[in-house]
């Protein structure tokens, strides 16, 4: 387990800005739940591309769709109609029980339209100066409104001044959000990730998700709750939500949602769905039929695969082994997640992990600096789960025991 390895070098690439910390691992190709690097190393895809290869790689009925719809239309803009871009809405508002869907290409791309949905709700009701209630530990991108929509310091460092109209809470809070309101009288939107994914897997609880929505309804605001991560079948629900019973009126999507072709959506219930008129919002690439596609294709392959029951089922064995495996290893703060979003926290920073376990064959990632996040594709087999945590678990404990000083 233990033995010596060469580190892996890391290929030269002057041209690429330099704007990742990069392992230094090059990946060729995938197969279901495996990745091979360009030394023919094998790899168990506990990362899934960050919870976006929802159906693993090389999908045997994903792949040959989409190089259909490679021969026949990439791309046309949004100034004709895109038939594919009805079906796909018609599809996410079936699945949640909301009414329109707006498309574009990422994860910030659906929240910059989210919050520029907030503003306007407030502007239509004569409020011009509208804000918008954001949580601790929340990350909503990395553009200029969501990153200062995000709570990270490490994320707005040099890139002041942070956009203004923020109002922020801390999570499961209720007081601290019923304050809020009444101090804040603009505020026209709440705006949370219904788990918190790069923040460290923390999620808002079921009690808090009903309480907010009660209080949306109460103050006539939009409760906006960023599924990003945590939606397309993650959890075990289409949507995290869902399991507290309750509808968005905004909900922005993306990473799951094109089983890795780019995609990003926003998806509004009745208060928030006009609020958008011709000429408030836009985008060239987003909608374009090859993505639409994929959305189309990811949700009906994981529909006619049971993909969500596998998720709970698979991710509530891949969680109870990592509890057996890591039982009683101190510096194991908490274990937590829902079917395949879950999250190992550490009492100390842990990004030598992420290196230590790809020597083992295993992809992972550490966010949050302390906590283990693994975000499989939700095809993810029993026997690929228990390697998972057969893998892991060893390293965690060699990993707490060699790091004895804590900073
Ligand atoms: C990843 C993520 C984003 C940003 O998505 P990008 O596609 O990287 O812009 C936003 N919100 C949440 C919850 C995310 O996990």
């Amino acid at each position: 387990m233990n033995a010596p390895q060469v580190r892996p070098e890391a290929p030269s690439e002057p041209h690429v800005m330099q704007t990742y910390g990069r392992l230094p691992i090059a990946l060729s190709h995938g197969q279901g739940c495996w990745v091979w690097d360009t030394n023919g190393k094998r790899y168990l895809d506990g990362l899934g591309g960050i919870a976006v290869n929802t159906l693993g790689h090389a999908h045997p009925r994903l792949v040959p769709a989409l190089q259909e719809q490679i021969a026949r239309l990439i791309h046309t803009s949004n100034y004709y109609h895109v038939p594919l871009q009805e079906k796909l809405a018609a599809k996410l508002c079936e699945l949640s029980g909301l009414s329109t869907a707006f498309f574009c290409n990422s994860g910030l791309e659906a929240n910059e339209a989210a919050l520029k949905i907030a503003r306007k709700y407030g502007h239509d009701r004569g409020n011009h100066m509208p804000e918008v209630m954001v949580f601790e530990g929340a990350f909503h991108g990395r553009s200029i409104a969501t990153l200062s929509a995000t709570a990270n310091p490490k994320i707005h460092a040099g890139f002041g001044p942070l956009v203004g109209g923020f109002v922020r809470v801390p999570l499961n809070d209720i007081a601290a959000v019923r304050k809020a309101l009444a101090e804040h009288p603009n505020i026209t939107a709440v705006f949370l990730e219904t788990i918190q994914g790069e923040g460290g897997v923390n999620p808002a609880s079921i009690a808090f998700l009903q309480e907010l929505r009660r209080v949306c309804d109460e103050h006539d605001i939009l409760l906006m709750l960023d599924e990003v991560q945590c939606g397309i079948g993650r959890t075990g629900k289409w949507f995290a939500h869902q399991w507290a019973g309750i509808q968005p009126d905004v909900m922005p999507l993306a990473k799951g949602l094109g089983s890795g072709v780019p995609i990003g959506a926003v998806v509004c219930g009745p208060r928030a769905a006009k609020v958008m008129q011709p000429g408030n919002h836009g985008t060239t690439f987003g909608g374009n039929p090859l993505a639409m596609r994929a959305g189309v294709e990811t949700l009906n392959i994981m529909q006619e695969d049971g993909l969500l029951a596998n998720a709970a089922r698979v991710g509530a064995e891949l969680k109870a082994a990592l509890q057996a495996g890591l039982a009683d290893v101190e510096g194991v703060v908490e274990i937590r997640g829902q079917g395949l979003m879950l999250g190992i926290e550490l009492d100390r920073p842990c990004g030598a992990l992420l290196l230590q376990a790809a020597e083992a064959g295993l992809m992972i990632s550490v966010t949050a600096d302390r906590v283990v996040r693994l975000v499989p594709a939700l095809i993810l087999s029993s026997e690929e789960a228990a390697q998972i945590a057969a893998i892991l678990c060893p390293l965690i404990k060699a990993f707490v025991a060699s790091e004895a000083v804590k900073p």
